[in-house]
């Protein structure tokens, strides 16, 4: 079956006690057990797998392409799905992430995986041959970032998966920004993928949840044990919630590029403007790349304005349909600032080092109007 369709029906058959077309939420905590002692479903504690959860769970791996024998594993949030990887690696052992992946990861990895005794190092991803220099020979694990934050970098994903397990790394990528409507990781190679559900899955601002979606079992299993004893699973209703999302995901992100296509065209010929990245765009670095490796090339559009800090608040004073704050994924578009927001721990003279310059704004194209967005920051552009 076709993406859009799983998107709707994988994990998602009708309950055959009721025939409700749409899933249920389980809220129970407990479930029973026979006179074995056994459970008497696949469920027998909340902690370790609840029904609403397991059906999101079975419908992200046919989403994503992985084995029916590796549901997804689901988390609270984006962060606590990243830490299930991290507390693979033992201390000694070493993470190299890509440099200019989400603050938080960093966050994570320097404030928590550090002090455990993980050793941490970054290096460009988008220089394959120079990340690829930077796999020592303790480096167990990989974190890439595709399309990154705030730039749109583009890693090329199967060279770099192919590169790190000849080293025998294993290959972690974020691939929120993309979702599985646009890229297929593990196709490509990786061995697990991480989604923020925060963002597109489910779509409309309204969830905090995370994923990890593997093709290898006895890696499912490892990260399993590790998620049953730290507990950070997605609750019912955010399964929920993100399984609602989901079901749109196809048409909504069809929507997303197609407006940030045109929204990226028009800004690269604004008198404002500097630069402009998306990588739907022709000149675009890694255009070709991204054609290749994506199907769609999503709804994040990052441009530098002609300016600085006042410059670019005056801005998100002044547009209207456009929401100012941090986030991404849903519905409605936002603008955001990445020096005061996503990348507000850097200091300037690493954000320049980074690419990330004082003008530099970020925008989540929603599903309204193309026009109407255009209007928008036409409007809020004006001098
Ligand atoms: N990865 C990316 C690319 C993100 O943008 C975010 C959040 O902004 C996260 C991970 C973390 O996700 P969460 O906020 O769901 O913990």
């Amino acid at each position: 079956m076709d993406f859009a369709t799983r998107a709707i029906h994988a994990g998602q058959e009708q309950d055959p006690s009721t025939a409700a077309v749409t899933p249920a939420i389980h809220l129970s905590s407990v479930f029973g057990f026979d006179g074995e002692g056994k459970p008497r479903s696949e469920y027998d504690y909340i902690r370790y797998g609840n029904p609403t959860r397991g059906a999101l769970e079975k419908c992200l791996a046919s989403l994503e392409g992985a084995p029916e024998e590796c549901p997804a594993l689901c988390y609270s949030s984006g962060v606590a799905a990243i830490d299930g990887v991290g507390r693979m690696l033992r201390p000694g052992e070493r993470v190299l992430i890509a440099q200019d992946v989400y603050g938080g990861t960093v966050k994570l990895a320097e404030s928590i995986w550090k002090p455990a005794g993980i050793e941490t190092a970054y290096a460009d991803a988008v220089d394959a041959d120079a990340f690829v220099a930077a796999i020592t020979p303790n480096t167990r694990l990989v974190w890439l970032e595709s399309p990154s934050n705030p730039l749109l970098r583009i890693t090329d994903i199967a060279t770099l998966s192919s590169e790190a397990h000849r080293a025998g790394a294993l290959v972690a990528i974020d691939s929120t920004f993309a979702t599985p409507a646009l890229q297929s990781p593990l196709a490509l190679g990786v061995d697990i993928v991480m989604h923020s559900s925060t963002k597109y899955l489910g779509g409309h601002s309204d969830l905090l949840g995370g994923a990890l979606i593997v093709r290898d079992p006895e890696l499912r299993a490892r990260l399993y044990e590790i998620q049953k004893a730290t507990g950070a699973v997605a609750s019912p209703f955010d399964s929920w919630l993100t399984l609602r999302g989901i079901r749109t995901l196809a048409p909504r992100m069809r929507v997303h590029s197609e407006n940030a296509q045109a929204i990226a065209e028009w800004l690269e010929h604004h008198p404002r403007v500097r630069a402009v990245h998306y990588p739907g765009l022709a000149n675009h670095p890694q255009h070709a790349l991204a054609t290749r490796q994506m199907s769609g090339f999503g709804g994040i559009v990052s441009f530098e304005l002609d300016g600085d800090r006042d410059a670019v608040l005056e801005v998100a004073r002044r547009v209207k349909t456009f929401t100012f704050t941090g986030s991404l994924g849903g519905v409605e578009s936002i603008l955001s600032y990445p020096a005061l927001m996503s990348h507000v721990a850097l200091s300037q003279k690493q954000r320049h080092a980074l690419g990330i310059a004082d003008g530099l704004i970020r925008l989540s194209v929603g599903i309204e109007s193309a026009d109407d967005l255009i209007a928008d920051i036409g409007h809020a552009l004006e001098a």
